[in-house]
């Protein structure tokens, strides 16, 4: 299974702004100073191979969509935030003209979760399969209200492929495509809801815009039981620690330290920290992701967790 991120952002996409590559460019030249680089090559490697993440590289901007890549015909992917349009484009390379059957599967209805979808290109497209799979009973009700006057200028009923709602249950069993799927109710504004995915042995949780409380032991036990010994738990590690338990308390967000606790008492083999808040830099998410490894470090039981932060565009194999 490969898992593709297109969209990490939670709230609200951002792009780097004009003093944020200034300021890489001139912290990229501090650890050049006294080198010389004969060619652009070297350079490249330079860059690619010494400098840390968030200065040769960015977390990146779109809001949540994550596809989940099992070498079928057809498509799965979480959430349809404004990472979604890449996500289309991806879709019509790889598809050549043929129509393409693309499982979604909605966390919750809120905004940035489904901001990309009147952007994606399949939707668009005659012939083209969408099943849209959430627990809400307002699912379809809001992918239909954010494409209606007077926020879009196209319908939803003018999209061309053939969409269908399914309604899910929280703690059943699913079986789609071949794969088994299990939602989870989580503690957010408005009801959010996890998916764990298993196929071939492998599993893996999506887990956004959960808030938990370790003292609600009822609720902190389920959350573990749906966690256990998944191979990837994508998680949202909005803030930190202190903001969580503080001044963001009931905001309906996680924090890296948690996400840590949870995996570590679930038997998690690999935690990825999600939903990156809009006000953080880059080296800011780069600190949480530390912190995330040190706290691992100090409180490794028998197995070691693997912990790290998604960005738009990481791949990663299972
Ligand atoms: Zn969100
Ligand atoms: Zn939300």
């Amino acid at each position: 299974m490969r898992v593709r991120f297109w969209g990490t952002r939670g709230s609200l996409p951002v792009g780097l702004t004009v003093a944020d590559v200034r300021d890489k460019l001139a912290q990229a030249l501090v650890a050049a100073s006294g080198r010389r680089f004969d060619s652009y090559g070297e350079a490249y490697e330079f860059a690619r191979e010494q400098l840390p993440f968030s200065v040769s590289q960015t977390f990146g901007g779109h809001t949540s969509c994550v596809e989940l890549d099992f070498g079928r015909d057809e498509y799965f992917v979480c959430d349809m935030g404004s990472g979604a349009r890449a996500f289309g484009d991806h879709i019509a390379a790889r598809q050549g003209g043929k129509p393409a059957t693309i499982h979604i599967f909605m966390s919750h209805m809120h905004w940035d979760h489904i901001m990309g979808f009147p952007f994606f290109g399949p939707a668009y497209r005659r012939g083209t399969q969408i099943r849209i799979y959430g627990c809400h009973q307002v699912l379809e009700q809001a992918f239909r209200l954010q494409m209606s006057p007077p926020c879009f200028p196209v319908m939803f009923d003018q999209l061309a492929a053939d969409i269908e709602f399914v309604r899910l249950r929280s703690g059943s069993a699913y079986e789609v495509a071949g794969m088994r799927v299990t939602p989870q109710l989580q503690r957010h504004s408005g009801d959010s809801y996890g998916f764990r995915f298993e196929v071939a042995g492998r599993s893996l949780v999506y887990t956004t815009d959960s808030e938990h409380k370790l003292e609600d032991r009822a609720q902190t036990e389920a959350i573990i039981a749906f966690f256990r010994d998944a191979d990837l738990v994508i998680f949202d590690a909005m803030y930190s620690l202190a903001e969580a338990i503080s001044v963001k308390e009931d905001w309906g967000h996680s924090s890296n330290v948690v996400g840590v606790e949870l995996c570590q008492r679930a038997n998690v083999k690999h935690l990825v920290l999600f939903h990156h808040e809009p006000a953080n830099s880059d080296a800011a998410i780069e600190g949480a992701l530390r912190d995330a490894r040190r706290l691992e470090e100090l409180t490794r039981g028998s197995a070691p967790l693997r912990v790290s932060a998604a960005h738009d565009g990481l791949e990663i194999e299972l």
